[in-house]
């Protein structure tokens, strides 16, 4: 007979949520460059409790080692094309290599955490109620026929090339957004991130502004990839974790946001061969995160790459000559 069962157990969630009006926060691929300076400003706010969760694939446990132990902070070793049970009030999901040199080394394994990993989270969304972020990135847009691009762009991508595992895989992961969204009414945010750069980027991950940096501070010559012409647009770490945040607590669903100074005078320039597809130029239409979010960056390329500079520097034990 019914009336001598016990009440039902609230969920864990609901119970906290009864007592205290912290915000349960996972960060997927949080030990990671981005993810790290999310963490930083999450925990920043004394009423955010932040759950990390990496498989330190590209990411470190040195990039959050501030926060191992902090009450308000938990670190899980997890990969996220596994299901994860867990109970969060908003998920950001960054997990995914971004650099070329690692998303091309295991490229199944990257479609996999694009799209399974990011299934995984949908339906942790879907079970907890929690609001879910997707770092998607302006690859989408693959080699663009459109200058600059804003968000009603659709793309020009190859399907089979070489790059096609992260550009591919990221679109997946957006049709998967929209379609929880649609089908299951998941509250969801999409931010297409064009190249951003900062302190933790890895040295040797292959990018432009990190190999730059890391080339003039060993006096090696800067590799620039043939043709040389081809255009990027540069956000600082800083900015673009402002810009999530904002996305993040903001009421806009799909919207794509963001988007030398001389290190060493003797550094030469050595002409390089490219990599397939290279988009040849890229540039956000950032009206819309103006018009919406009220963001944009603040930090110039010529004050960041100082900041990052000294961040390459203490890591290469290579001091600035004075
Ligand atoms: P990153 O490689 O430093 O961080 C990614 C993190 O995800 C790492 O800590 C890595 O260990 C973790 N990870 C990878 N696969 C995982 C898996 N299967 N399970 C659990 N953890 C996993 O890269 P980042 O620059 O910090 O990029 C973060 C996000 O932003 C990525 O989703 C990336 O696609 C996106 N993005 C970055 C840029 C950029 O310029 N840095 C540009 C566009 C998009
Ligand atoms: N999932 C998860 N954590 C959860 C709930 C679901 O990792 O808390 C995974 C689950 O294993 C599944 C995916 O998310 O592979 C999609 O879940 P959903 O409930 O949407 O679909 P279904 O389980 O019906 O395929
Ligand atoms: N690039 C370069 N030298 C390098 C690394 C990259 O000239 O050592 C070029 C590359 O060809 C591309 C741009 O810099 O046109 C940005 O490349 P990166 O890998 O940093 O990012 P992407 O925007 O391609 O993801």
């Amino acid at each position: 007979n019914s009336a001598s069962k016990p009440p039902p157990t609230p969920s864990p969630l609901r119970f906290s949520k009864f007592f205290q009006s912290n915000m349960r926060i996972l960060v997927t691929g949080g030990a990671g460059f981005i993810g790290s300076h999310l963490v930083d400003k999450l925990m920043e706010n004394e009423k955010n409790e932040v759950i990390v969760v990496d498989n330190y694939f590209t990411g470190s446990k040195d990039n959050l080692k501030k926060w191992i132990g902090h009450p308000r902070f938990e670190l899980i070793r997890h990969d996220v094309t596994e299901p994860l049970l867990i109970e969060v009030d908003q998920i950001y999901h960054l997990a995914c290599p971004a650099s070329p040199i690692f998303y091309k080394y295991n490229p199944v394994k990257t479609i996999k955490t694009n799209v399974i990993g990011t299934l995984n989270m949908l339906g942790l969304a879907k079970r907890v109620g929690a609001r879910i972020l997707l770092t998607s990135t302006s690859e989408v847009y693959g080699d663009p026929l459109v200058h600059p691009q804003d968000e009603s762009y659709w793309g020009n991508v190859n399907p089979i090339g070489v790059r096609s595992c992260y550009d591919e895989g990221k679109r997946v992961a957006e049709t998967l957004m929209f379609d929880y969204h649609r089908q299951h009414g998941i509250e969801i945010r999409i931010a297409r991130i064009f190249n951003t750069y900062g302190p933790r980027m890895n040295i040797d991950d292959g990018r432009v502004v990190s190999n730059f940096i890391a080339q003039a501070i060993r006096n090696e010559p800067l590799t620039v990839q043939a043709p040389g012409t081809q255009t990027r647009s540069f956000c600082y770490v800083s900015d673009m974790v402002d810009g999530l945040i904002r996305l993040m607590e903001g009421e806009n669903t799909g919207l794509s946001i963001l988007g030398i100074q001389l290190i060493n005078p003797d550094v030469k320039i050595a002409m390089v061969e490219n990599t397939p597809d290279d988009p040849r130029q890229r540039k956000p239409d950032i009206t819309k995160a103006k018009e919406l979010l009220g963001w944009e960056p603040k930090i110039k390329l010529r004050d960041g790459l100082p900041l990052m500079e000294d961040d390459f520097r203490q890591r290469l034990g290579v001091p600035r000559k004075n």
